[in-house]
Protein backbone atom coordinates (compact mmCIF):
# COMPACT_ATOMS: atom_id res chain seq x y z
CA UNK A 1 0.00 0.00 0.00
CA UNK A 2 1.35 3.70 -1.28
CA UNK A 3 1.67 5.90 1.91
CA UNK A 4 -0.29 8.97 2.08
CA UNK A 5 1.84 11.65 1.58
CA UNK A 6 2.23 13.87 4.54
CA UNK A 7 2.91 17.66 3.48
CA UNK A 8 4.39 18.42 7.30
CA UNK A 9 6.87 15.51 7.09
CA UNK A 10 7.98 16.80 3.08
CA UNK A 11 8.91 19.55 4.56
CA UNK A 12 10.18 18.98 7.93
CA UNK A 13 12.89 16.58 5.26
CA UNK A 14 13.16 19.35 2.61
CA UNK A 15 14.64 21.76 5.17
CA UNK A 16 16.81 18.92 7.09
CA UNK A 17 18.39 18.23 4.09
CA UNK A 18 18.61 21.89 2.75
CA UNK A 19 20.72 23.01 5.95
CA UNK A 20 22.85 19.69 6.22
CA UNK A 21 23.47 20.39 2.44
CA UNK A 22 24.81 24.30 3.18
CA UNK A 23 25.75 23.14 6.64
CA UNK A 24 29.00 21.49 4.65
CA UNK A 25 29.57 24.13 3.07
CA UNK A 26 32.14 26.24 5.36
CA UNK A 27 32.49 29.27 2.54
CA UNK A 28 28.27 29.78 3.05
CA UNK A 29 28.51 31.20 6.69
CA UNK A 30 25.71 34.14 6.57
CA UNK A 31 23.59 31.23 4.22
CA UNK A 32 24.31 28.64 6.88
CA UNK A 33 23.37 30.76 9.78
CA UNK A 34 20.23 31.37 8.41
CA UNK A 35 19.06 27.92 6.84
CA UNK A 36 19.80 26.79 10.86
CA UNK A 37 17.31 29.55 11.88
CA UNK A 38 15.07 28.23 8.99
CA UNK A 39 15.49 24.49 10.36
CA UNK A 40 14.44 25.69 13.61
CA UNK A 41 11.47 27.53 12.76
CA UNK A 42 10.09 24.54 10.83
CA UNK A 43 11.02 22.20 13.45
CA UNK A 44 9.21 24.58 15.88
CA UNK A 45 6.23 24.34 14.44
CA UNK A 46 6.15 20.91 13.18
CA UNK A 47 6.75 20.37 17.24
CA UNK A 48 4.68 22.81 18.54
CA UNK A 49 4.44 21.72 22.34
CA UNK A 50 1.28 24.00 24.19
CA UNK A 51 1.47 28.29 23.98
CA UNK A 52 4.56 29.24 26.81
CA UNK A 53 3.79 29.52 30.34
CA UNK A 54 -0.05 28.33 29.68
CA UNK A 55 -1.62 27.22 33.02
CA UNK A 56 -0.98 23.68 33.66
CA UNK A 57 -4.23 21.28 34.10
CA UNK A 58 -4.45 22.43 37.91
CA UNK A 59 -4.26 26.11 36.49
CA UNK A 60 -0.55 26.66 37.45
CA UNK A 61 2.01 28.60 36.02
CA UNK A 62 4.29 25.76 34.30
CA UNK A 63 7.54 27.83 35.52
CA UNK A 64 5.93 27.85 39.02
CA UNK A 65 5.81 24.56 38.93
CA UNK A 66 9.40 23.86 37.87
CA UNK A 67 10.37 25.88 40.75
CA UNK A 68 8.19 23.96 43.18
CA UNK A 69 9.88 21.08 42.02
CA UNK A 70 13.09 22.32 42.26
CA UNK A 71 12.29 22.72 46.30
CA UNK A 72 15.08 23.40 49.01
CA UNK A 73 17.00 21.88 46.27
CA UNK A 74 19.78 19.13 48.03
CA UNK A 75 20.76 17.50 44.82
CA UNK A 76 24.35 18.01 44.56
CA UNK A 77 26.79 19.59 47.50
CA UNK A 78 26.18 23.19 46.33
CA UNK A 79 23.63 23.62 49.02
CA UNK A 80 25.80 23.29 51.84
CA UNK A 81 27.86 26.65 51.06
CA UNK A 82 24.64 28.66 49.32
CA UNK A 83 22.97 31.43 50.60
CA UNK A 84 20.02 31.60 48.39
CA UNK A 85 19.12 29.30 45.44
CA UNK A 86 19.09 31.52 42.81
CA UNK A 87 15.98 30.18 40.33
CA UNK A 88 15.85 32.88 37.22
CA UNK A 89 13.41 36.04 36.87
CA UNK A 90 11.81 37.21 34.11
CA UNK A 91 8.42 37.33 31.87
CA UNK A 92 7.15 33.63 31.75
CA UNK A 93 6.33 34.36 27.90
CA UNK A 94 9.22 35.59 27.29
CA UNK A 95 10.91 35.65 23.64
CA UNK A 96 14.41 35.65 24.45
CA UNK A 97 15.92 33.29 26.84
CA UNK A 98 19.26 34.50 28.56
CA UNK A 99 21.06 31.63 30.23
CA UNK A 100 24.30 32.28 32.12
CA UNK A 101 26.78 29.47 34.30
CA UNK A 102 26.33 30.40 37.52
CA UNK A 103 25.21 32.60 40.55
CA UNK A 104 27.96 34.92 42.00
CA UNK A 105 28.48 36.40 45.22
CA UNK A 106 26.27 38.92 44.97
CA UNK A 107 23.49 36.68 42.80
CA UNK A 108 23.61 34.35 45.97
CA UNK A 109 23.09 37.26 48.29
CA UNK A 110 20.04 38.49 46.57
CA UNK A 111 18.84 35.15 45.69
CA UNK A 112 18.58 36.88 42.03
CA UNK A 113 20.68 36.24 38.93
CA UNK A 114 22.82 38.72 36.82
CA UNK A 115 23.22 41.18 39.92
CA UNK A 116 26.68 42.30 40.27
CA UNK A 117 28.55 43.88 37.74
CA UNK A 118 28.36 41.33 35.18
CA UNK A 119 24.61 41.47 35.51
CA UNK A 120 24.67 45.49 35.10
CA UNK A 121 26.51 44.48 31.72
CA UNK A 122 24.23 42.25 30.74
CA UNK A 123 21.15 44.73 31.86
CA UNK A 124 22.72 47.14 28.89
CA UNK A 125 23.45 44.53 26.21
CA UNK A 126 19.32 44.00 26.50
CA UNK A 127 18.59 47.52 26.75
CA UNK A 128 20.81 47.85 23.92
CA UNK A 129 18.64 44.87 21.70
CA UNK A 130 15.59 47.45 22.32
CA UNK A 131 14.28 45.29 25.18
CA UNK A 132 13.47 45.88 28.96
CA UNK A 133 14.97 43.42 31.48
CA UNK A 134 11.78 42.11 32.54
CA UNK A 135 10.55 41.13 28.95
CA UNK A 136 13.89 38.42 29.13
CA UNK A 137 14.13 35.72 30.98
CA UNK A 138 17.56 35.35 32.66
CA UNK A 139 18.63 32.40 34.27
CA UNK A 140 21.99 30.09 34.59
CA UNK A 141 23.14 26.30 34.05
CA UNK A 142 23.52 26.20 37.81
CA UNK A 143 21.21 27.34 41.01
CA UNK A 144 23.34 27.98 43.42
CA UNK A 145 27.03 29.20 43.47
CA UNK A 146 29.78 27.64 43.03
CA UNK A 147 32.69 28.60 45.88
CA UNK A 148 34.97 31.53 45.08
CA UNK A 149 33.21 31.28 41.92
CA UNK A 150 35.05 28.10 40.52
CA UNK A 151 33.98 26.41 37.43
CA UNK A 152 31.00 24.10 37.83
CA UNK A 153 31.37 20.26 38.25
CA UNK A 154 30.07 17.73 36.08
CA UNK A 155 28.14 16.19 38.68
CA UNK A 156 26.59 19.62 39.28
CA UNK A 157 25.70 20.01 35.80
CA UNK A 158 24.09 16.78 35.62
CA UNK A 159 21.99 17.37 39.25
CA UNK A 160 20.62 20.61 38.21
CA UNK A 161 20.48 20.65 33.94
CA UNK A 162 17.12 19.00 34.19
CA UNK A 163 15.35 22.03 35.69
CA UNK A 164 16.90 24.48 32.93
CA UNK A 165 15.72 22.13 30.51
CA UNK A 166 12.37 22.28 32.26
CA UNK A 167 12.57 26.05 32.38
CA UNK A 168 13.29 26.53 28.87
CA UNK A 169 10.22 23.94 27.88
CA UNK A 170 7.98 25.92 29.91
CA UNK A 171 9.16 29.01 28.60
CA UNK A 172 9.45 28.19 25.16
CA UNK A 173 11.17 31.46 24.29
CA UNK A 174 11.59 32.04 19.99
CA UNK A 175 15.50 32.35 21.15
CA UNK A 176 17.52 31.26 23.71
CA UNK A 177 21.00 33.72 24.16
CA UNK A 178 23.74 31.40 26.12
CA UNK A 179 26.56 33.38 27.96
CA UNK A 180 29.55 31.46 28.19
CA UNK A 181 31.65 28.52 28.03
CA UNK A 182 29.54 26.45 30.18
CA UNK A 183 26.17 27.74 29.39
CA UNK A 184 27.08 27.16 25.35
CA UNK A 185 28.93 23.42 25.88
CA UNK A 186 26.05 22.04 28.48
CA UNK A 187 22.61 23.46 25.90
CA UNK A 188 24.88 22.15 22.88
CA UNK A 189 26.31 18.86 24.65
CA UNK A 190 29.31 20.46 23.05
CA UNK A 191 33.44 20.52 24.41
CA UNK A 192 34.29 23.01 21.85
CA UNK A 193 35.19 26.01 23.30
CA UNK A 194 33.42 29.83 23.38
CA UNK A 195 35.35 31.25 20.80
CA UNK A 196 34.75 28.59 18.38
CA UNK A 197 30.82 28.24 19.16
CA UNK A 198 29.97 31.91 19.26
CA UNK A 199 28.93 33.48 16.13
CA UNK A 200 25.86 31.16 14.86
CA UNK A 201 22.75 29.73 15.61
CA UNK A 202 22.65 26.40 16.58
CA UNK A 203 18.93 24.87 17.10
CA UNK A 204 18.14 23.48 20.97
CA UNK A 205 15.10 21.37 20.49
CA UNK A 206 13.87 23.36 17.54
CA UNK A 207 14.66 26.75 19.51
CA UNK A 208 17.51 28.85 17.35
CA UNK A 209 20.24 29.05 20.26
CA UNK A 210 23.44 31.71 19.87
CA UNK A 211 26.20 31.07 22.50
CA UNK A 212 28.25 34.85 22.95
CA UNK A 213 30.79 35.81 25.42
CA UNK A 214 29.71 35.69 29.04
CA UNK A 215 29.17 39.20 30.54
CA UNK A 216 32.37 38.54 33.29
CA UNK A 217 34.38 38.13 30.23
CA UNK A 218 33.52 41.19 28.35
CA UNK A 219 34.65 43.18 32.06
CA UNK A 220 38.32 41.58 31.49
CA UNK A 221 38.36 41.50 27.58
CA UNK A 222 36.84 44.66 26.52
CA UNK A 223 37.83 44.10 22.98
CA UNK A 224 35.43 41.26 22.12
CA UNK A 225 32.11 43.71 23.35
CA UNK A 226 32.68 43.96 19.14
CA UNK A 227 32.16 40.23 18.61
CA UNK A 228 29.15 39.79 21.36
CA UNK A 229 27.26 43.05 19.61
CA UNK A 230 27.54 40.95 16.11
CA UNK A 231 25.75 37.88 18.30
CA UNK A 232 23.33 40.32 20.05
CA UNK A 233 22.41 41.71 16.42
CA UNK A 234 21.92 38.41 15.26
CA UNK A 235 19.65 37.84 18.11
CA UNK A 236 17.67 41.23 17.26
CA UNK A 237 17.47 40.21 13.69
CA UNK A 238 16.13 36.69 14.31
CA UNK A 239 13.31 38.25 16.65
CA UNK A 240 12.10 40.41 14.53
CA UNK A 241 12.18 37.56 11.72
CA UNK A 242 10.16 35.91 14.17
CA UNK A 243 7.38 38.34 14.92
CA UNK A 244 6.65 38.78 11.10
S1 LIG B 1 23.12 23.65 42.07
FE1 LIG B 1 21.15 22.87 41.36
S2 LIG B 1 21.20 20.67 41.83
FE2 LIG B 1 22.80 21.65 43.08
S3 LIG B 1 21.78 22.11 45.02
FE3 LIG B 1 21.63 23.94 43.74
S4 LIG B 1 19.64 23.76 42.73
FE4 LIG B 1 20.18 21.73 43.53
Amino acid sequence: MIAEPNPREELRDLVRSLAERVRTDGELGRTRSYLIRAQCAVEAALTKRPAAATPAGDGQDPLESVREVLGDCRRCLLHRTRHHLVFGEGSPQAELVVVGEAPGAEEDTQGRPFVGSAGQLLTKIISAMGLRREEVYICNVLKCRPPENRDPQPDEIAACEPFLIRQLLAIRPRVICALGTFAAQTLLKSEAPISVLRGRFRSYQGIPLMPTYHPAYLLRNPGAKKQVWEDVQMVMQALQEERR
